[in-house]
């Protein structure tokens, strides 16, 4: 009887937030796992390695178009999924040329890596794009939040960036026919995320608060809301994207926007404390030229036709980072 042939993919940011939860659910899936690496010595890489010794880790470059083409010549990949970047917003204006470098240029050099290295075009790509391309406006987000057709209005050289990223993925799908889809992922947490992101540095704070082992924290605006899901339910939601028979793009959200105010309220609730604020002080470094107010994602499309939804609500969100924050910090002592 012939075995069904063993799927590959290739991942790029594989050590960030998202590339860790994709390559632990490819695998599970059956996949054998590529993950593009940076640089001589990353200091990411020995943690990588132990965590997940499955993955076959490729030095590449997204800035580096030969590099990547290398990078194809050895996985030889059914599905490319382009999920590396600098992906912070606030780190994107003080390093505005080398965001457009890497988070928007680098797409062009994924998707010509693959142009190149497929001409039977059987090479599946995925898109990390943003909600960041949407800016948050009240002219721009329609009632049930924004979806697939409506208009961007980047607010960061970020979002400026990613947005070039949508539309030259586009491009290459009606140019040369390829299987090429983007995400338009609303804000994902977890377990995994960075602390220069607002919700795991709340949640590893208010451990710490409750070890005793910081007294307050040090925040910017408080009152921008965003559209919280988990980044686990997130994945699961881009590989369906690349099993669909047509290639399309899709908005992935929770259909829920909520301020940092509420993220506070509910993580400090969490170790017994009511009132948050005699505990959170404002620091003007923190906060950005140019501010995304509200995101609110509509995830309609999604839900019909890949059969996808969040499965991790904002309560339970804020309360797995809080309890792992805690687990963490515990150790510490
Ligand atoms: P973003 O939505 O991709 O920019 O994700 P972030 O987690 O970095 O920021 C979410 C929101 O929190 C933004 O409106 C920030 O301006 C706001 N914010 C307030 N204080 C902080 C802070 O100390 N760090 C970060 N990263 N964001 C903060």
């Amino acid at each position: 009887m012939a075995t069904k042939k063993q799927k590959k993919a290739l991942i790029t940011g594989i050590t960030g937030q998202d590339g860790g939860h994709l390559a632990e659910f490819l695998h599970q899936k059956g996949y054998q796992v590529f993950g593009i690496i940076r640089g001589q010595h990353n200091p990411k890489k020995e943690k990588f390695v132990a965590e997940f010794p499955y993955v076959n880790l490729i030095e590449a470059d997204l800035t580096d178009q030969s590099s990547l083409i290398n990078a194809m010549h050895i996985s030889k990949p059914d599905e490319v999924y382009n999920l590396g970047a600098i992906s912070h917003v606030g780190y994107s204006f003080k390093n505005p040329q080398l965001t457009a470098d890497v988070t928007g240029r680098g797409v062009l050099y994924m998707l010509e890596a693959i142009r190149l290295t497929d001409p039977e075009k059987k090479v599946r790509f995925y898109q990390a794009s943003t909600s960041e391309m949407f800016g948050g406006k009240d002219y721009n987000r329609p009632d049930k939040g924004y979806n697939e057709n409506a208009i961007f209005h980047p607010r960061s050289p970020y979002g400026v960036a990613k947005l070039y990223g949508y539309w030259i993925t586009k491009n290459y799908r009606e140019s040369y026919g390829m299987f090429a889809v983007s995400g338009i992922l609303f804000n994902h947490e977890g377990e995994r995320r960075g602390t220069e992101f607002v919700t795991r540095k709340i949640t590893k704070s208010v451990a710490r608060i409750k070890l005793g082992l910081q007294d307050d924290i040090e925040l910017g605006d408080l009152w921008p809301k965003r559209d919280w899901g988990y980044a686990g339910d997130y994945v699961d939601g881009m590989w369906r994207m690349l099993q669909q028979d047509k290639p399309d793009d899709y908005v992935l959200a929770t259909g829920e926007t909520h301020s940092i105010e509420d993220f506070l309220s509910v993580a400090f609730q969490e170790i017994g404390i009511d009132d948050w604020h005699p505990y959170v002080k404002q620091n003007p470094a923190f906060m950005r030229p140019a501010e995304v107010d509200v995101l609110l994602g509509d995830p309609s499309k999604a839900e019909k036709e890949l059969g996808w939804k969040r499965k991790v609500d904002f309560r339970g969100l804020v309360k797995l980072m809080v309890k792992n924050d805690l687990a963490i910090e515990s150790e510490k002592i």
